[in-house]
Formats: C-alpha cells, sequence, structure tokens
C-alpha cells in the first residue's frame, strides 16, 4: 500500500495536500489528512468538535492542524469517533488526555475503543485483501468512552453546533455519522475515489448488500439535505456521486 499511496500522491496531489477547508452557512469544515485517513474538524462560533483523529502516531500532526486551524482546548468540545478502528480513533484517548476533550463513541464499539484493538475485517476487493493483516492489526491506547450514543445524540448542548449524531452500524456496530447543515459526515459509511471524485463501496464491508441499503437510508432518511459528504478516506463527495455508486 506504500506503494499505493506513494504513487497516488504523485498523480494526485489533493490526496495528499495539506488542509482543506470548506465554508458553509454558519459553519466549516476543516480536513486534515494523514496516510489517507482523514480527521474533519467542524468548527462554529461557539465550539468545535472533531471527528475522528487518524493512527495514534500522527498525534503531533494532527494537534498542529488543530491550533493552525485556530483551535485550542477550550474551543474543541468533543472528538467523536465514527468508529474504533485504529485510522479513525486512534489518537481520541490522547487527545481526551490532553485537551481534556470527551470522547464520544458508537455503541456496539466500545470494546475496540477500550482495547485499542480492531475487530476482524472483511476485505470488499484487491486493495483491501492487499491490506488486511496490517490494518487488521494495527492497535492504539485504549480509554473508556465518555459517551456512548445508542441512536442519535444532539450535539449543540455540547458544542454550539446544530450537528446531530446518529448511529449506523455496517462497517462496524457502533458505527457513527454526524449532519449538520448541508453536510454529512459519514466514516467509513464508503469512501471516496482514490481517483476522481466519485463515492465508491469501502475498503472493508462485511454486508455489502446491506451496506448499499444503508447508504440510501442516510441519504433518504438521515441526511436528505446533505449536499456533500465527508468520508474517512478520500473525498469529499458530492450527492449525486453518492447517489450514483449506491442507487438500486
Ligand atoms: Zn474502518
Amino acid at each position: 500500500m506504500k506503494h499505493l499511496v506513494i504513487v497516488t500522491c504523485g498523480l494526485l496531489s489533493f490526496a495528499c495536500a495539506g488542509p482543506s477547508r470548506f465554508a458553509r452557512a454558519g459553519f466549516e469544515v476543516h480536513t486534515f489528512t494523514h496516510e489517507s485517513t482523514n480527521a474533519h474538524l467542524v468548527v462554529g462560533e461557539g465550539g468545535a468538535v472533531l471527528f475522528d483523529t487518524g493512527y495514534l502516531r500522527n498525534v503531533e500532526q494532527l494537534e498542529a492542524d488543530l491550533k493552525a486551524a485556530g483551535v485550542d482546548g477550550g474551543k474543541l468540545k468533543a472528538v467523536v469517533v465514527s468508529h474504533g478502528h485504529a485510522d479513525h480513533a486512534g489518537a481520541a484517548a490522547t487527545l481526551h488526555e490532553r485537551w481534556k476533550v470527551p470522547v464520544i463513541v458508537g455503541e456496539g464499539d466500545q470494546g475496540m475503543y477500550t482495547s485499542g484493538k480492531n475487530e476482524p475485517l472483511c476485505p470488499t476487493g484487491f486493495i483491501g485483501n492487499l491490506r488486511k493483516s496490517g490494518d487488521e492489526s494495527a492497535t492504539y491506547t485504549g480509554a473508556t468512552p465518555d459517551t456512548l450514543v445508542a441512536d442519535t445524540l444532539d450535539l449543540k448542548p455540547l458544542t454550539g453546533l446544530d450537528a446531530t449524531v446518529t448511529r449506523v452500524p455496517g462497517h462496524t456496530m457502533g458505527s457513527l455519522i454526524i449532519t449538520i447543515g448541508d453536510v454529512a459526515l459519514v466514516g467509513d459509511l464508503f469512501r471516496g475515489g482514490i481517483v476522481g471524485s466519485g463515492a465508491e463501496t469501502h475498503f472493508y464491508q462485511c454486508d455489502v448488500e446491506q451496506n448499499r441499503r444503508d447508504v440510501r437510508r442516510v441519504l433518504k432518511d438521515l441526511a436528505p439535505k446533505a449536499t456533500l459528504f465527508f468520508v474517512g478516506h478520500f473525498g469529499p463527495v458530492a450527492r449525486e456521486a453518492v447517489e450514483a455508486h449506491f442507487r438500486e
């Protein structure tokens, strides 16, 4: 995968570019990418929430990204972990310690989050098969989550943002998405294209057909107003591209 990443970075500067920033009505989304994994910072007037952290080994870079975005320990109100895999949840416990922020995890993923160990992965294609052993064995410093989300959580009281966390089991039992305004942040529900701006089935899904139904449910019921989807890898992806890949 190392070679693939290098080739990808060489061909497509955006895949390895510095932080990107999307201004929306009343909030901004900053995306920090390290080792092809995205951490998304949603910033509003009253506070900010970080959705995913990347690997633990990149925590210093992430902290520098947060500070460069103007966010300090007072402004960052919560870390939401899209799911318990090491490339998403890896630095959450460390940020909890250093930045004194609560960590929010979906019910069903507390086992991974507490142990810092991934559950078995189900590859959906060539890249997943190639990466499975390395991805599966990645670990991180585990901890007890501050909040477990069984269904939904309103982020307004904690962060000041008109954002909702919703649990969408599939990629893992405790996978979470965030919806805010015309944006949805969806973790590994699907991924962006390595080349181009399309939506793709993620490298790991144990039930691909159920995943397709889940994506359609998100489009129709959970994020009907979302025009832009921020994903865990590559992206972001426009609504039309998601509809095109996951149509019935
Ligand atoms: Zn994952």
